[in-house]
């Protein structure tokens, strides 16, 4: 125990070390001379510094040396030319809820922290919404919402609107408008060198930013369609079922309300696969958690977690699956937290666009799968451990869907997937 403690201490101090050296080593006072007056700087060691670099999960996250949080879009413009300049890695942060483990890659360099980023501004023809790069979903529907207006938007109101966006963006309201990026009129991107573009239909650049966007430049605001409200109100409801309901469940499930795919374009069925232990000690087989409830005029926009895409796999499959996980979180298992999320939304105006339209992959598959392990840190072994559960699941479910391999929605990809 004793030895630990000391190992992580002087690990930490080396860092600390490594990481100030390297900041003295950039003259960041050059860059600072280009910003506005309201951009912030934060070093290591500063709180500031601390809160905004944390990662919402501590899986392969960044490492970096200093992080920049403009104010006006010139500022990214001048970090991303700094950068470019003196060769170092840089890296926008927004919310941070991104997990994809190849951010682990990054092991120096510069944060560009989007926070400062964060305007919703309507246009006068009501048509069109501008949001800055950094606006989180929460206030888009409101400001909206407000206005008697929506859009697609993620289903999370503290990720940014922006990032879950370029990853194509599965939203509430997909099923009659399609997914985020499908909202994109046009937008302000910094490329590679630091040079700031507006970009509409006709560059490729435009098809590549819908689905990989974020591979491909720091996206400082979006012009996007927005349309009136025509349904204010909406109901929600919660049952609860204990695991040996699963199959006959989905088959309803799927039988009465999900069709295959082709329920009603307003309908829209999540389920999440966790551990209960009062459900577990209750010997009701099923309870409903909520009454229905029908609130007036209200955006709804919960936190749900989620990682990862496969196609509806086959009933004896989702029972396989479910057992699986269900023997692997049983007890003090330290995976007992593990959280598999099926994100049944309505498909209509998703499968309306071209596939070829944009780069977003995998139109044509209808839930997208989250096999999300949530663990008390406990070093590398556990990491492959819980990596191995996460796959083998994912196996077990795309064995059922009849595909050789499973397409990843890349906002919910662990990172060895591939391009493709
Ligand atoms: C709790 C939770 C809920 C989620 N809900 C949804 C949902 O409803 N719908 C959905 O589709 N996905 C959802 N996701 C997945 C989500 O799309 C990704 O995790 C997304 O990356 C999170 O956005 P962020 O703002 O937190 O991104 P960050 O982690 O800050 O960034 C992720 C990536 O995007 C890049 N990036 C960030 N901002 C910009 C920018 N302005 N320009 C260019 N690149 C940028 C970053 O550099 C990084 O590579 C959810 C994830 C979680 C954890």
């Amino acid at each position: 125990m004793r030895l630990q403690v000391v190992t992580a201490v002087t690990a930490l101090a080396a860092t600390s070390a490594c990481q100030s050296r390297w900041s003295r080593d950039v003259d960041y006072k050059a860059l600072s001379k280009m910003f506005s007056s309201s951009v912030k700087i934060y070093y290591p060691g500063s709180g500031n510094f601390e809160g905004a670099s944390s990662r919402w999960s501590n899986l392969d996250i960044s490492t970096v040396n200093i992080v920049v949080v403009p104010s006006t879009e010139n500022d990214v413009v001048e970090t991303v030319k700094f950068a470019d300049k003196k060769k170092l890695p840089f890296l926008a942060y927004n919310s941070a809820h991104g997990a994809i483990t190849t951010l682990g890659k990054m092991t120096r360099g510069i944060e560009i922290y989007m926070d400062q980023l964060s305007r919703v501004d309507v246009t006068k023809d009501g048509k069109t919404v501008t949001i800055a790069g950094g606006t989180k979903s929460k206030l888009v529907t409101d400001t909206l919402w407000n206005a008697g207006k929506q859009t697609v938007a993620g289903a999370c109101e503290c990720a940014s609107y922006l990032s879950p966006g370029l990853g194509g963006g599965h939203g509430w309201l997909q099923g009659r408008h399609g997914l985020i990026a499908d909202q994109f009129e046009s937008m302000n991107i910094v490329v590679a060198k630091g040079t700031l573009a507006t970009i509409n239909s006709s560059p490729e650049l435009w098809w590549a930013a819908k689905g990989p966007g974020h591979n491909f430049g720091i996206v400082t605001s979006v012009t996007s369609e927005i349309f009136d409200i025509e349904h204010k109100d909406w109901a929600i409801k919660i049952i609860t079922f204990k695991g040996d309901k699963v199959e006959e469940l989905y088959d309803a499930a799927n039988k009465h309300l999900l069709k295959n795919g082709t329920q009603p374009a307003d309908v829209i069925s999540r389920s999440y696969w966790f551990n209960d232990p009062d459900a577990d000690a209750s010997n009701k087989a099923s309870r409903p958690s909520t009454p229905p409830i029908l609130p007036p005029s209200t955006p709804w926009t919960p936190s749900l977690s989620k990682r990862r895409e496969a196609a509806t796999p086959t009933s004896p499959n989702r029972k396989k699956a479910y057992e699986f996980f269900a023997e692997n979180i049983r007890g003090s298992s330290v995976f007992n937290n593990w959280l598999v999320t099926f994100d049944g939304y309505s498909m209509q105006g998703v499968q309306s666009i071209g596939a070829k339209s944009t780069a977003f992959a995998f139109r044509d598959q209808n839930i997208p799968i989250g096999p999300l392990i949530t663990y008390m840190p406990g070093g590398a072994e556990l990491d492959d451990k819980a990596a191995k559960l996460g796959k083998q699941l994912r196996q077990i479910l795309d064995e059922g869907s009849g595909r050789e391999h499973a397409p990843a929605y890349v906002n919910y990809a662990f990172g060895d997937e591939g391009p493709k």
